[in-house]
C-alpha cells in the first residue's frame, strides 16, 4: 500500500498551485463564459433555424409523402375502379361471347344435322349406288343373241358374231404406265389420244375404250398387254355383233339393232324379249380406289343367250318378190316405191313382204338411194335420219290402204264359188268408167280412160271397181 500514499502527498501539492491560478482562470472562465455564452447562442440559434428547416422539409415531405399517399389512394381508387369497369364491361361481353358461340353452335349444328338427314335420307340411296360402284368392278357378259332364220329353219337371215369389248379400270392402272396405255389403246383401235388419256386418267373404276372390236385387234393388244407386262387395269371381254348375211334381203321385216344390241327395227324390235337374252356379270368387291382386296374372288353369273326365231318369210321367194319389185319400181317410174306380199292362201302365212327401196341392215345409217348417195355425206344427221326413216318403214305393214280392193278378191271367190260367173270369159263385164249406186256415182281408177270389156280376171287385174259392184 506504499505506493497510495505517494498518490496522495503528490495530489496536496498539485492542489496548491491550481488555488493560485484559480482566481485569475475565475475571469478568464467568466469571459470565456460570456463568448461561449453568445458562441451557443447563435449556434443554438443556427441550429434551431436548421432544425426548423427541417421540420418544414419533414412538413413538406410529409405534405408530398401524404399527397403522394394520397395520390396512391386515388390512384388505388381510381384503378380498382377501372378494374371494377373492365371486369364489368369483361362480363358484359364474357356474356354476349357466350350468347354468339351458343347461337353459333347451334347453327353449326343444324348445319350438321341437315347436312347428314340430307346425305342419309335424300342422297342415300344414289350415294350407296356410287360407292359400290366405287369399291366394286362390274363386268357385264353380253349374252349371245338369237339367231333369225327364214321358213325353211336352215338359212340364217340375222346372226351375232363373236367380237370383243375392251376396258379399262383406271384405278388399277399404275400412274407412270398411263401415257404409255393411252398411246397402245389409241394405236391399236384407231382412237383419238387425247380422248383416250383422258378415260384413262379418270378416277373412276370403269371406262369403255372400243366397243364391237374385232378379234385380232383384241389379239393385237393381249401381245402388247403381254409384252409390257401389264396384267390388271386392261380388259378384254367377249361381246356379240350382229350380222345380216343376205345385207338388204328383208330388211324391212328383220330390222335391226344399236350399239348395245338392242333391237330397234322390224322383227329385231318387236320380239326383243325373245332374242336378247339375258346378261351375265363378274363382280367383284374392290377397296375404295377399285384396287385388289386379298381373298376377295371373282363372282361369275353366266350370261343366258337368247332364243332362235324362224320365219315365215322363204329367202328364195322374197329374194325374187324384191327382184321383180324393183324392177317393176324402175320401170314404171314410181317416185313413192312398192310393196309386195306373198301369203300361203291356205296357212296364212306371209311367205314374202318385200319393199323397194330398201336399205343395207348392216349400214342401217347409210343410203342405197342412188340419187342421195352424192350428197349424203354434206346432209345434216337430222335429214339423214328423216331419209332414211323413210326406207326403214315397212309400209306394207305400216299404211293403210281402202279395203275396197283388197276386198275385190272375196266378191270375185263368192261369185265363182256361187257359179255366177267364169274366169276368163271375154266380154262378161263392161267398165264405163263408172256406175251409179243409190243416187252416187262410184268412179272406176282408170275413168278417164274406162276399160271397156273384159273378163274377171282382167278385172281382177285392171282393179277395176264397177265390175266388182255389179256382181256386188
Ligand atoms: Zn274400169
Amino acid at each position: 500500500m506504499g505506493s497510495g500514499g505517494k498518490k496522495r502527498k503528490g495530489k496536496r501539492e498539485g492542489e496548491g498551485k491550481r488555488k493560485i491560478g484559480r482566481r485569475a482562470s475565475k475571469r478568464k472562465v467568466e469571459k470565456n463564459k460570456k463568448a461561449t455564452n453568445t458562441r451557443f447562442d447563435k449556434i443554438e440559434l443556427i441550429k434551431l433555424k436548421n432544425g426548423i428547416k427541417e421540420e418544414k422539409n419533414n412538413i413538406d415531405k410529409i405534405k408530398k409523402k401524404m399527397e403522394k399517399n394520397q395520390n396512391k389512394k386515388y390512384k388505388k381508387q381510381l384503378k380498382d375502379e377501372k378494374v371494377k369497369v373492365i371486369e364489368k364491361t369483361g362480363d358484359i361481353s364474357r356474356r354476349k361471347k357466350l350468347k354468339i358461340s351458343i347461337l353459333v353452335t347451334t347453327i353449326i349444328f343444324t348445319i350438321f344435322i341437315v347436312r347428314i338427314a340430307w346425305l342419309q335420307f335424300i342422297d342415300g340411296d344414289k350415294l350407296k349406288k356410287m360407292a359400290h360402284e366405287q369399291q366394286s368392278l362390274d363386268r357385264v357378259i353380253n349374252p349371245r343373241r338369237g339367231t333369225i332364220y327364214d321358213a325353211t329353219g336352215k338359212t340364217v337371215l340375222a346372226v351375232s358374231s363373236t367380237v370383243n369389248t375392251i376396258t379399262v379400270n383406271p384405278n388399277n392402272i399404275a400412274k407412270e404406265d398411263k401415257e404409255k396405255v393411252a398411246t397402245a389403246l389409241s394405236n391399236i383401235f384407231e382412237l383419238e389420244y387425247e380422248t383416250v388419256l383422258r378415260k384413262v386418267k379418270r378416277n373412276t373404276s370403269s371406262e369403255t375404250i372400243a366397243r364391237k372390236v374385232e378379234k385380232e385387234k383384241a389379239d393385237e393388244l393381249r401381245i402388247w398387254m403381254k409384252d409390257n407386262n401389264i396384267d390388271i387395269g386392261i380388259n378384254i371381254d367377249e361381246d356379240t355383233k350382229r350380222y345380216y348375211p343376205y345385207n338388204s334381203l328383208a330388211s324391212q321385216v328383220i330390222g335391226f339393232c344399236g350399239s348395245d344390241n338392242q333391237g330397234l327395227d322390224g322383227i329385231e324390235a318387236i320380239y326383243e324379249k325373245e332374242l336378247q337374252g339375258e346378261k351375265g356379270r363378274i363382280t367383284k368387291v374392290t377397296d375404295a380406289n377399285g384396287g385388289e382386296i386379298e381373298g376377295e374372288g371373282e363372282n361369275y353369273i353366266s350370261a343366258k343367250d337368247g332364243n332362235d326365231i324362224i320365219l315365215s318369210i322363204d329367202a328364195t321367194i322374197q329374194g325374187i318378190a324384191e327382184k321383180y319389185l324393183k324392177e317393176a319400181c324402175i320401170d314404171n317410174k314410181c317416185t313413192d316405191g312398192g310393196n309386195i306380199t306373198i301369203m300361203n292362201p291356205k296357212t296364212g302365212d306371209i311367205l314374202a313382204m318385200a319393199g323397194y327401196p330398201n336399205y343395207n341392215l348392216n349400214e342401217p345409217y347409210e343410203t342405197t338411194i342412188e340419187e342421195l348417195k352424192p350428197i349424203w355425206e354434206n346432209m345434216s344427221e337430222t335429214d339423214q335420219v328423216k331419209e332414211m326413216q323413210k326406207v326403214w318403214r315397212n309400209k306394207a305393214v305400216a299404211d293403210t290402204y281402202e279395203p275396197g280392193s283388197t276386198f275385190k278378191l272375196i266378191t270375185a271367190s263368192a261369185a265363182l264359188e256361187e257359179g255366177i260367173t267364169t274366169t276368163d270369159k271375154e266380154g262378161e263385164f263392161c267398165c264405163t268408167g263408172g256406175i251409179t249406186v243409190a243416187g252416187v256415182r262410184i268412179k272406176c281408177w282408170r275413168h278417164y280412160n274406162p276399160h271397156g270389156p273384159e273378163s274377171l280376171r282382167k278385172a281382177l287385174m285392171n282393179s277395176c271397181n264397177p265390175v266388182f259392184i255389179g256382181i256386188g
